[in-house]
């Protein structure tokens, strides 16, 4: 019997959040046989209004397992309603849910939205994260937050966390591209995410990087 393998929890308000936040780091972590879980808080159906929403979520649960592959990542998915994260996680038992999830699978290191984010969804996440970590007796997992679009942060006193992703970059370029359904959503942050890799790599003195802070 081996030692069990180190767990990393990603969560994401919506499909493709965890893939461009953290995209290259979940794959570095993966190579390294590290078990890594993507949790997706919603389906994010809202953004195919004349779509059924049991086929956008269909659609986008296939893109985000796609996704996943690439990465070699687990992959969960909640069904808050978008703009109504806190009052669904409370109504349909994800705070339960996710806090059970935490302690069955003890993970190392969670990364999650920040509390800056000016997306409501992303700031519901953020809070659900920490309402379930606080909750949790024993040892406690490390706490990281991530930005989507938006630079975080900006007065920041947190510790960083900077990830050589110059192997998986490629890899999560890849990933963000199976969200066929949100082309329009992410034709343009392509130019985005490459300038932010270099930045980020710039750092550490590598080609690409990701970012973190630590909260917790
Ligand atoms: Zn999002």
């Amino acid at each position: 019997m081996g030692q069990a393998k180190e767990t990393i929890i990603v969560c994401s308000a919506h499909s493709d959040d965890f893939v461009i936040g953290a995209g290259g780091a979940i794959a570095n972590y993966t190579n390294e046989g590290k078990k890594v879980i993507a949790v997706v808080f919603s389906y994010g159906e809202k953004s195919h209004p004349w779509l059924k929403e049991q086929i956008v979520q269909k659609m986008r649960s296939e893109e985000t397992l796609e996704a996943s592959k690439l990465l070699k990542c687990e992959t969960i998915f909640y069904d808050l309603r978008e703009l109504h994260f806190l009052e669904d996680a409370k109504s349909r038992g994800v705070y339960e849910k996710f806090t059970a999830l935490l302690r069955k699978e003890k993970p190392v290191k969670i990364f999650t939205h920040s509390n800056e984010d000016p997306h409501p969804d992303h700031k519901g996440v953020h809070e659900i994260t920490l309402t379930c970590v606080t909750k949790l007796q024993r040892k406690k997992p490390e706490v990281y937050i991530y930005s989507v679009w938006n630079p975080v942060s900006f007065k920041t006193i947190y510790p960083k966390l900077y990830v050589d992703i110059s192997k998986t970059f490629s890899l999560k370029l890849a990933a963000l591209k199976t969200f066929h359904s949100q082309k329009i959503h992410v034709a343009y942050p392509f130019v985005l995410l490459l300038f932010r890799a270099i930045t980020e790599g710039f750092r550490i003195r590598k080609k690409f990087g990701e970012k973190f802070f630590r909260i917790r």
